[in-house]
């Protein structure tokens, strides 16, 4: 019989690394498997400014290195690879890794994250942290004084467009139908809001500038007619998508994908598998909650195991 591990964590972003070094730091000789994107969101953005700790700003994926140091200096081993089959309902848990190995621990931590939707259009990636974002609690405050665009029409773009409007001078509401999806409330807020502008019937065609964005291309789809706007900076709002493909069937999760936790509490429907950060939270998705979360899984873990 293969080792049985006291605890596996899946997943590298804040909130697998926070486990980490708890359950390092707790003597329970965790495992991190980092997945195929290790570091996690935070790898694709450039200046990070609301992670406590630091004065001045300092970029994400330098973040996500000092965690992966700090991770493994306290005791984590971590694994370079993708889990690409999980037995979560024995007693002890079975994960399958793409490197054709098998683990097998008491409790299994799931912080594989959520990744923002983008439109998928030409130039997407380069002006991304370069105009381009998809969170404006994040990357707002760069935009003082500029004139941004959100794009979508759920709560997100709702709440992205009013929370920029501290920032910025005009905030171009962009959305493909002439009726929002949000909340009647924040609807309410929106047209209250002289800053707001909607764009309505709407989608973006295309980004240009040269090393930052500098317009986009819309297109009307009432009457079919083009347009450019010049525009600092562009939200995209449209949604996520939680990485829980892996354990759907298995474990609760909600109409969105997200996995369901107790209140208070990272213990998912089954026991000694707990979830924690953006897998489980749709509505806060930062560094610092997804990295709260993941001391919170790693001291349950800590309680089960005892
Ligand atoms: P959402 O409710 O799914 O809304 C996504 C929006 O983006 C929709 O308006 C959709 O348009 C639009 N969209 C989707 N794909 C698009 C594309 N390719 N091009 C242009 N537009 C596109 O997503 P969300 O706003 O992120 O919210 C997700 C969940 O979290 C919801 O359940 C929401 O209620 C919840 N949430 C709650 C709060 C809160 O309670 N304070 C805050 C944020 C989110 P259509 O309308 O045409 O489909």
């Amino acid at each position: 019989m293969a080792d049985i591990n006291n605890v596996i964590i899946i997943g590298s972003g804040p909130a697998g690394y926070t486990a980490a070094i708890y359950a390092a730091r707790a003597n329970l000789k965790p495992i991190l498997v980092s997945g195929f994107q290790p570091g996690g969101q935070l790898t694709i953005t450039t200046d990070v400014e609301n992670y406590p700790g630091y004065e001045d700003p300092i970029q994400g994926p330098w973040l996500m290195e000092q965690m992966q140091k700090q991770a493994a200096h306290v005791g984590t081993e971590i694994i370079n690879s993708q889990v690409t089959e999980v037995f979560l309902n024995e007693k002890v848990k079975k994960l399958n890794l793409d490197n054709g190995k098998t683990l097998n621990a008491k409790t299994v931590i799931i912080s594989t994250g959520a990744q923002a939707r983008w439109l998928g259009l030409e130039n997407e990636s380069k002006f991304q942290g370069h105009g381009l974002s998809a969170c404006a609690t994040c990357d707002g405050f760069f935009f003082k004084d500029k004139e941004v665009a959100v794009i979508g029409g759920g709560n997100s773009a709702a709440e992205e467009a009013l929370f920029l409007t501290k920032f910025a001078t005009k905030v171009y509401l962009i959305h493909r139908r002439d009726k929002l999806r949000a909340e009647k409330i924040l609807q309410d807020r929106l047209n209250e809001n002289s800053k707001i502008e909607f764009i309505w019937n709407s989608e973006v065609t295309k980004f240009k500038g040269n090393d930052d964005l500098e317009s986009i291309d819309l297109l009307n789809k009432k009457d079919n007619k083009s347009s450019n706007l010049k525009i600092d900076g562009v939200f995209i709002a449209i949604g996520h998508d939680p990485a829980t493909q892996l354990f759907k069937g298995q474990l609760m999760m909600d109409d969105g994908g997200y996995i369901i936790t107790d209140p208070d509490s990272t213990k998912t429907s089954i026991d000694g598998v707990f979830a924690a950060g953006d897998v489980k939270d749709k509505i806060y998705r930062q560094a610092v909650t997804a990295a709260g979360m993941g001391c919170m899984a790693a001291l349950e873990v800590e309680k089960y195991l005892d």
